[in-house]
């Protein structure tokens, strides 16, 4: 039987209406949360993310302020930026845009961003809470896939979980949070690809989570008989998006999947209105 399609767009939506009870309940106390983005340079496709990330927060009543740095400023004038931003109270998040220009080391940057105003959970006090299971502000894509996982309704507890991708904001961040929920962590990385055990790893995943950027990299034929399979990486191949998994084939074998586009995507963007959300929650508890 074919896998069920997980619609990303729905469930952006019920997360998007839970957002907008707790803005409604800010105006009452006379709190709109006010988003800063920093973006240094003016690299293309950064500018297009930025303009659709300030349209989902005006279309929900988050105030976002763009503030475009020129490419070659240096590490003091940035640092001193986002210092007054977190020193600023009518600031409650901050978003450094990715990637920095070579001269700009991005991890110093990200630990300068204030624990309670990090928003994309890139400061590594709120990745380190991770570990411990109380972290309040998380990579938002991995919160997404953890979001999309949930939603089949399956109890994690020694299941087999394969992740494929350890980047800082996905792969990494998304183990550590399920090893929490006690299934079976498998990470895969380009050394699994290059010493040929990446199939073997794959086929076991009652859980797969693939985030690469490698379109179809998983053939559908890898694909564990009733598997979840979550696809968050995204390729423009002629002109169309794509994931990271053979869809057509795979939703033959999985019990649910995510399509690309429209999977993680629209997940990943409400899951960062749920950040805001949490980071003021945190600065009026303060
Ligand atoms: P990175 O480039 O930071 O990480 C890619 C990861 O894939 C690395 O850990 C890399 O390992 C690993 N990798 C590369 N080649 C192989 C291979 N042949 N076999 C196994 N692993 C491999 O990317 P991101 O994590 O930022 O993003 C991954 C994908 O997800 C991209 O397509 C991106 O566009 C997409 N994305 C989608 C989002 C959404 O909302 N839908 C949000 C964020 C990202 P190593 O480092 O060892 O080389």
């Amino acid at each position: 039987m074919p896998a069920t399609i997980l619609s990303g767009k729905e469930i952006a939506a019920t997360i998007k209406n839970r957002v907008t009870e707790h803005l409604h309940a800010f105006k009452e106390q006379g709190i709109t949360p006010n988003i800063a983005a920093i973006q240094v340079g003016d690299n293309p496709s950064s500018s297009i993310y930025l303009k659709a990330q300030r349209n989902h927060c005006l279309s929900v009543g988050i105030s976002h302020q763009l503030q475009q740095i020129p490419a070659d400023v240096s590490t003091e004038t940035l640092a001193a930026l986002i210092q007054r931003l977190n020193e600023n109270p009518a600031i409650q998040g901050i978003i450094l845009q990715m990637p920095l220009p070579a001269h700009l080391d991005a991890s110093l940057f990200q630990s300068m961003i204030s624990p309670v105003k990090d928003i994309e959970g890139v400061n590594p006090e709120n990745i380190g809470k991770i570990i411990y299971g109380k972290a309040r502000l998380a990579p938002c894509t991995a919160l997404a896939a953890t979001r999309l996982i949930e939603e089949t309704g399956i109890d994690p507890y020694g299941k087999e979980m394969v992740i494929v991708g350890h980047s800082e904001i996905v792969g990494k961040p998304l183990a550590l949070l399920w090893l929490n929920k006690f299934a079976t962590l498998s990470v895969c990385h380009i050394a699994t690809s290059q010493s040929g055990h990446l199939q073997s790893h794959v086929e076991r995943a009652e859980i797969l989570v693939v985030a690469v950027g490698k379109a179809h990299l998983i053939p559908g034929s890898w694909i564990r008989e009733g598997a979840i399979v979550i696809d968050v990486g995204i390729n423009r191949v002629h002109g169309t998006i794509i994931g990271d998994v053979e869809y057509e084939t795979a939703k033959e074998r999985a019990s649910w999947i995510t399509p690309v586009p429209g999977g993680v995507g629209p997940v990943t963007t409400a899951m960062l209105l749920h950040n805001i959300i949490e980071a003021t929650k945190w600065q009026m508890s303060l």
